[in-house]
């Protein structure tokens, strides 16, 4: 039996004292016991951390048969059930607050699951004390460094993120200044001074060369986030891979002599795609130049196209830095550039291969990437043939 004792104690009458007190006990059940006031070891500490001689505990026994109070033990429902409340609790304490305030209500928390089996026991049931206190104190633990480490991460990669998005800023409007001082200089002169024929045209030239440059630039930008938001309307044309490919070869080999890399082309293919020509050309020249710019001198670049499984596979393989495993998974993540390719000091923004995936994307094919550090890459555009930017690009028609 669980003897449930009476916090306030059971009344002692010395027998020294037993004359002038006897009126105390008249209709009482009565205990008699020896006890050592003095002595250690016959006594007990109830609960209530009062210590109890033997027959006080007696006494208590008897009040608790007596007035039919037991101590009954919790159920186990109750327990369990409990148990996942403050698992629960601290889930959502720390899912729904951050900072000071979720962990000011977990030590609440925490303090309410200490005091439940004192509730219980001031209520005659007997909970267990380990349990809802240890599920309590781990669940809180564990929500509370899950919250500090999953935010300090997301701070961690929104930062990076912001820091790149500035470095591309400050990038672009370094790159702008260069085409914007030459229209600025040469439209001066031209207003300024008199000049041959000869020369006023070639300033004009450079004029409507470097404003077109300017656009592009700026066109690439505004092209990131419009494809980004599905904003960017695309074309339906019918071309072949060969088509394009030829057109980027040809804008592509004089960057590559000027840096002495040969670029060949493997056998024709005939795959017809459908799609917006300009920005399949666009992603592919991309490809082709990111290869150049990431090659050394006197390596070779290598395009092939082929018809596969009646999928058109467009390839640009390089013999140049390459990446390692962790690099590949982020080169298309926007802004995203990696330590090789800075150290290359080659100049770059990291939003070309983030444009390149959403072109790619959007006319229903997917990008492929083999690479190894120091010996190479090998990008793959691989499209259904008759790819159309169909499901993709009505999605963005209609929302453009
Ligand atoms: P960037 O303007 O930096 O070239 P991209 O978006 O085109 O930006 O490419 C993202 C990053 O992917 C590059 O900075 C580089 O680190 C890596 N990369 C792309 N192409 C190659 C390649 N052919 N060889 C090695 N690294 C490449």
């Amino acid at each position: 039996m669980l003897i449930r004792y009476l916090p306030s104690g059971i009344p002692m009458v010395s027998v020294s004292e037993l004359h002038q007190r006897a009126e105390i006990l008249r209709g009482k059940t009565v205990f008699l016991g020896v006890t050592a006031l003095s002595a250690a070891h016959d006594r007990l500490v109830n609960p209530y951390g009062q210590n109890v001689p033997g027959v006080a505990v007696h006494a208590h026994a008897f009040e608790t048969m007596a007035r039919g109070r037991f101590l009954t033990p919790a159920r186990d429902v109750t327990v369990l059930a409990l148990c996942a409340l403050f698992a629960a609790g601290a889930g959502l304490t720390f899912m729904l607050l951050s900072g000071w305030l979720g962990y000011a209500c977990g030590v609440i928390m925490l303090g309410v699951a200490h005091a439940v089996p004192i509730l219980f026991f001031r209520n005659g049931v007997l909970f267990p004390f380990f349990a809802p206190v240890s599920v309590a104190w781990l669940a809180t633990a564990g929500a509370a460094s899950f919250q500090y480490f999953f935010v300090r991460r997301q701070l961690r990669r929104s930062e990076s993120e912001k820091s790149r998005y500035q470095q591309a800023i400050h990038w672009a409007a370094h790159e702008m200044r260069t085409p914007l001082t030459a229209i600025q200089g040469s439209s001066e002169i031209m207003s300024r001074y008199a000049m041959s024929e000869e020369k006023r045209h070639q300033l004009s030239e450079m004029i409507n060369s470097e404003s077109k440059r300017l656009a592009r630039m700026i066109q690439t930008f505004l092209d990131v986030e419009r494809l980004t938001d599905g904003q960017m309307e695309l074309k339906r044309e019918s071309f072949t891979a060969s088509e394009i490919i030829d057109v980027c070869l040809k804008r592509v080999q004089p960057i590559a002599e000027r840096k002495k890399i040969s670029v060949s082309l493997g056998a024709p293919v005939d795959g017809t795609l459908t799609g917006d020509r300009e920005l399949m050309e666009y992603a592919f020249y991309n490809l082709l130049t990111n290869s150049v710019k990431y090659s050394p001198s006197g390596t070779e670049i290598r395009i092939t196209a082929e018809l596969h499984d009646g999928d058109v596979r467009m390839a640009v393989r390089d013999q140049g830095i390459g990446m390692d495993a962790k690099e590949l998974k982020n080169i298309f993540k926007k802004f995203y550039r990696t330590k090789r390719a800075e150290a290359s000091g080659e100049v770059g923004t990291g939003i070309g291969l983030s444009i390149v995936e959403q072109i790619v994307k959007h006319h229903g094919g997917r990008m492929e990437v083999i690479s190894e550090p120091g010996k190479g890459s090998c990008f793959t555009m691989v499209f259904k043939a008759h790819a159309s930017a169909s499901s993709n690009a009505e999605t963005a028609n209609r929302r453009g």
